[in-house]
């Protein structure tokens, strides 16, 4: 879209717009992952609406500068609906406004920055749920569950889960950011998005929805979705090809929230289940991309086991303080609610905030794990009384990752130089590598 503005304008002088639009808006093929209008009933037979746009983008329904890289400082939204129909959204709503008519005006205002394609709206004769909790910033900010009637008695089950995964978060990286506004969740037909401040959700009170039917323990989607607060629209990638950001640090934080609940043996079957998808993809490629080219398995799986290997290489205190500074580089920046604490980042940033946190240098871990398509491989050979380890990487990419190896009761962690490393050990022993399960790889063969 081009705008002729008649005559010189100054740089840095503000011009204000006016785009008037309208139309039809496209039914969603296939929400979230397809996404549009999503034309549902409740089970009353009620008319819910939803929108997602993430794969498109925010122009399949209204006018937007179209790209990551760029948000909104604040916005207001404005919905007319039949009066019986709630409206709820990004943002905090300012009021609403019969019209006399059976029609209802919602005015809603989003006070901090926003990705585009988290605007979002949202209509059903919603109950809602509310509480206030208290953040570990010192202030206080409004918790709402827009639950459907049919649902409200498991909704208020769920709504004490849901203020216990808001703890779980601010402890391990900080106050939800978008206090300001408020923490929303609501029920949609779609399985779930993280749109700001009103994470869709639509796992049905079933744990195992986004877990290929496992159940954790606890809703894993309502779990994931929160983490994008942090992950995604907290820190925003400011361009897709680093969207493992979002999706690996996000599929991340469900296996530390089980090793949190039921300790460290099932956060290690959390991640072994994981294991068991694809991790063929580059997953941080040094190329622009587009959210539907990055978008595929590997960024979820590969990323979070990327996060769980690294945990192990620089070890948990380093680990986790740079988690902790990825999502809030500064403490000075957990206080703020005014959209000064949001910022856009790269897969550079976080090996930046890494190698201070360990006092490592990481780029090589980096390199191979984010940057290349396949997985180093190791190889192990046993020969008598003797183990032979070495690591293949693609390009012979420098690959200084230590192992641990369990050779009878003892497990020891060995750095493994370039030409490989050969132990010995004793008589009647049994040599495991990598017992633990730490480290992502590919068995290597001949
Ligand atoms: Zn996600």
């Amino acid at each position: 879209m081009w705008i002729d503005l008649h005559h010189t304008r100054q740089p840095g002088k503000l011009v204000q717009l006016t785009v008037e639009y309208g139309g039809k808006p496209r039914p969603a093929p296939m929400a979230p992952w397809s996404g549009g209008f999503s034309w549902a009933k409740t089970p009353s037979g009620a008319h819910r609406i939803a929108t997602t746009c993430q794969g498109e983008g925010a122009d399949i329904w209204w006018p937007c500068k179209d790209h990551v890289s760029d948000e909104p400082r604040n916005m207001g939204l404005h919905f007319r609906v039949p009066s019986d129909l709630v409206v709820a959204t990004n943002g905090q709503l300012l009021k609403t406004e019969p019209h006399g008519d059976g029609t209802t005006t919602y005015h809603w205002y989003i006070s901090n920055p926003i990705n585009i394609y988290n605007v979002s709206f949202n209509a059903a004769p919603y109950r809602l749920i509310e509480d206030r909790m208290a953040s570990v910033a010192g202030d206080t900010f409004p918790v709402v569950f827009y639950v459907l009637p049919e649902d409200y008695d498991k909704g208020v089950e769920l709504f004490s889960e849901i203020k216990d995964h808001l703890r779980f978060y601010e402890e391990l990286l900080g106050p939800y950011p978008f206090r300001a506004d408020k923490y929303g969740v609501v029920q949609t037909p779609h399985l779930g998005m993280e749109h700001q401040s009103i994470i869709a959700y639509g796992a049905k009170f079933n744990n195992g929805s986004m877990t290929g039917g496992i159940d954790w323990g606890f809703d894993a989607l309502h779990h994931h979705e929160l983490a994008h607060e942090w992950w995604g629209n907290l820190a925003t990638n400011s361009d897709w090809r680093d969207m493992w950001l979002h999706e690996g640090f996000g599929s991340y934080m469900q296996p530390l929230y089980a090793e949190r609940l039921k300790g460290r043996e099932v956060y290690k079957s959390y991640m072994r289940n994981m294991r068991r998808f694809s991790n063929t993809l580059a997953i941080a490629p040094r190329e622009s991309m587009t959210s539907k080219e990055i978008y595929r398995a590997p960024i979820y799986v590969k990323g979070a086991w990327v996060l769980h290997s690294l945990r192990y290489l620089i070890g948990e205190e380093a680990f986790f303080k740079a988690l902790r500074r990825m999502a809030y580089p500064d403490p000075s920046l957990e206080v703020q609610t005014d959209g000064g604490q949001t910022r856009f980042v790269t897969t550079d940033d976080f090996l930046t905030i890494c190698e201070e946190a360990s006092g490592q240098s990481l780029d090589w871990f980096f390199e191979v794990y984010l940057r290349q398509p396949a997985l180093p491989e190791l190889f192990s050979r046993i020969d008598g009384n003797k183990i032979h380890l070495h690591w293949k990487t693609p390009n012979n990419l420098p690959f200084p990752m230590p192992v641990e190896v369990e050779l009878g009761k003892e497990v020891k962690r060995y750095d493994i130089p370039p030409e490989g490393l050969t132990i010995t050990f004793e008589k009647g022993v049994k040599p495991v590598v990598d017992p633990e399960g730490w480290l992502l790889y590919e068995i290597g063969r001949k």
